[in-house]
């Protein structure tokens, strides 16, 4: 009889383990599920979706956004999304056509409604007069490293916050209200760091890829040279003896790179009065930078910790 009683409770125990597993399943699968490209869109779209939205970031922070290697992974990812969200002007180009291709989801092709280009509201720079890929241009519509400037976090999140409403007009209302929560979180930041980063006025930076141009543009630095030659091609012989040389004229302080190997902007840092300094150019390419805001002020603080030091 005891014994009996011991397998009845089980089974009720049983019963509720299940009932409990199979409604938290529920939970996930309702959840709206986006695929971003890189980290920055993940955490502004958790920001605006919270608990409605799954999110996953193909890339990783600490790799080269032009060129992310491709997991098996991504293609359920992809196969089962509902929305990608991605930076667009061709920033993923080598990589994410291809995938988008095996991974047969209807509701994530360019032109479908799940298909989010954060660019298209963006102030676009470097826009090249003539679409030409002849030199291995691999910014063939102007520059796509709107990221790093706060700004343009504004745009993404209206944009990302726009999409998820559309795909979802049931959960509009959070949508808004928590996107007007994220724009009044950076509107407190912008003025913060502008101020911070008023040292960087005139600061005269060489990047090592050419993406700190709309950051430059925001606080005022010069760039007087990459070390690629051009977006995508890694420098020649000659192109080192040419930008030390200006780099000497113009005195320029700072050699900027992220995922890069440092070989070049040690060499360049040995050879001038620059200073090599490593920075993350998407949420989480450096520990600290785990949000887009964190982000942020971790470059707009180091780089002023890096100009005031010496
Ligand atoms: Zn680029």
């Amino acid at each position: 009889m005891k014994i009996l009683l011991r397998n009845e409770n089980w089974k009720v125990f049983f019963i509720l383990l299940v009932s409990v597993w199979l409604q938290t399943g529920l939970v996930f699968a309702q959840q709206i599920r986006v695929v971003t490209t890189i980290p920055d869109l993940a955490d502004i779209t958790k920001q605006i979706g919270k608990d409605l939205v799954s999110v996953e970031s193909l890339a990783k922070g600490v790799e080269f956004m032009h060129a992310v290697p491709v997991r098996p992974s991504f293609v359920p990812k992809l196969n089962q999304a509902d929305l990608l969200v991605l930076i667009g002007l061709d920033l993923e180009v080598s990589w994410l056509p291809a995938l988008l291709e095996v991974a047969s989801n209807p509701r994530i092709l360019r032109g479908q409604p799940g298909y989010i280009d954060c660019s298209v509201r963006v102030n676009v720079i470097e826009a090249p007069a003539l679409l030409d890929r002849s030199a291995g241009d691999i910014h063939p519509k102007g520059n796509p490293h709107y990221n790093l400037d706060p700004v343009n976090g504004k745009v993404m999140a209206e944009t990302i916050a726009g999409a998820l409403s559309r795909n979802f007009p049931q959960h509009q209302e959070t949508f808004q209200k928590n996107l007007k929560v994220y724009l009044s979180e950076l509107d407190r930041w912008i003025p913060r760091w502008q101020e911070m980063a008023a040292p960087l006025k005139g600061v005269k930076i060489v990047p090592y890829h050419l993406e700190w141009s709309y950051f430059a543009k925001r606080y005022g630095l010069e760039q007087v040279g990459t070390v690629e030659v051009k977006p995508g091609i890694e420098p020649t012989p000659n192109h080192i003896v040419e930008l030390v040389q200006k780099m000497k004229q113009e005195k320029a302080q700072l050699i900027i790179y992220g995922p890069q190997s440092d070989r070049f902007p040690r060499q360049l840092a040995s050879q001038t009065s620059a200073k090599a300094l490593k920075l993350p150019d998407m949420v989480g390419g450096e520990p600290g930078a785990d949000t887009y805001i964190k982000m942020i002020d971790y470059n707009i603080r180091t780089m002023v910790g890096a100009v005031k030091g010496g």
